[in-house]
């Protein structure tokens, strides 16, 4: 179902509202992580403290005039919080040019800003807060019934599929954490990649869900061989003697891989072109 030509004026719409959306994932970002409330206290300079005006908290045009500075203390603001809110505003732009000022194109926008804040605090911060995951479980079975009672009901789960997706995303990643557990002796995935599968499970179906988790599976594989191996290789050398003294030999330990960084992209690939995959993987 796309909509042509939603008017410029829908679109330069959706892309303040993207970047007040990108505004407000930053805070989640920052928060939720050190377990913080995202409602208050207001934001504020992390170096000094200085409880930031209406004009220092504008989406993207703030960080800009300010130069990347703060106002009160001159240190540097990290460009993180402008290019998130460019990419999520981007992000809505983009669902609200394809499939116009829709239902569909706001239940796109939310899912790839969550996803989005997943990928980032699971990046930083080895964990994905529950107010991502569990926010996007609720958010993809409610907005399922309410499509399913309007007739849009492309590009999401119907609300059946959803339930189902939710159990099948969750239960297929545990399954494959508990191999990876098995293989490796160690703890391979948290409960955040769990409840994630739940919520994108419940969004794309059951199907979609597997094609997400083997999708990610392979991103992460690509990006674990391509950056992670070279890395650790290169500082085993410099680590080795120290781990020697603490543990009285080296094992080869493979670092910990932040699973949601690669199931996050892959999701919110598999939303879009995932049947088509599907139909690539299994053709005769
Ligand atoms: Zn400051």
């Amino acid at each position: 179902m796309t909509v042509s030509n939603p008017s410029v004026i829908a679109q330069v719409y959706a892309f303040i509202i993207g970047a007040c959306f990108g505004s407000f994932l930053n805070v989640c970002i920052v928060r939720w992580p050190r377990e913080r409330s995202i409602i208050r206290p207001p934001s504020r300079c992390p170096q000094c403290g200085n409880q930031l005006a209406w004009f220092e908290n504008v989406p993207i045009l703030s960080w800009v005039a300010l130069r990347g500075r703060c106002r009160c203390c001159d240190e540097p603001i990290s460009v993180m919080y402008p290019l998130v809110e460019l990419v999520v505003a981007c992000g809505w732009l983009l669902a609200v040019h394809h499939y116009g000022f829709t239902f569909t194109a706001i239940r796109i926008a939310i899912f790839g800003t969550t996803l989005l804040g997943v990928a980032m605090t699971d990046a930083k911060h080895y964990l994905i807060p529950d107010g991502f995951t569990l926010f996007g479980l609720v958010f993809a079975l409610v907005t399922s019934v309410v499509a399913f009672f309007r007739g849009e009901t492309l590009v999401f789960a119907s609300p059946y599929n959803a339930l189902v997706g939710a159990c099948a995303g969750a239960g297929m990643i545990a399954i494959v954490g508990w191999i990876g557990e098995v293989a490796t002796k160690r703890e391979a995935m948290g409960l955040g990649d769990v409840t994630l599968m739940a919520f994108v499970g419940a969004a794309l179906g059951p199907t979609r869900a597997l094609i997400t988790v083997f999708l990610g599976a392979t991103l992460g594989a690509i990006a674990f061989a391509v950056v992670v191996i070279p890395i650790t290789l290169l500082r085993r050398g410099q680590v080795r003697e120290q781990t020697e003294l603490a543990l009285g030999s080296t094992p080869f330990e493979a670092p910990l891989v932040p699973f949601g960084v690669f199931l996050a992209p892959a999701a919110l690939l598999t939303l879009f072109w995932g049947d088509a995959l599907l139909a690539w993987l299994t053709r005769a």
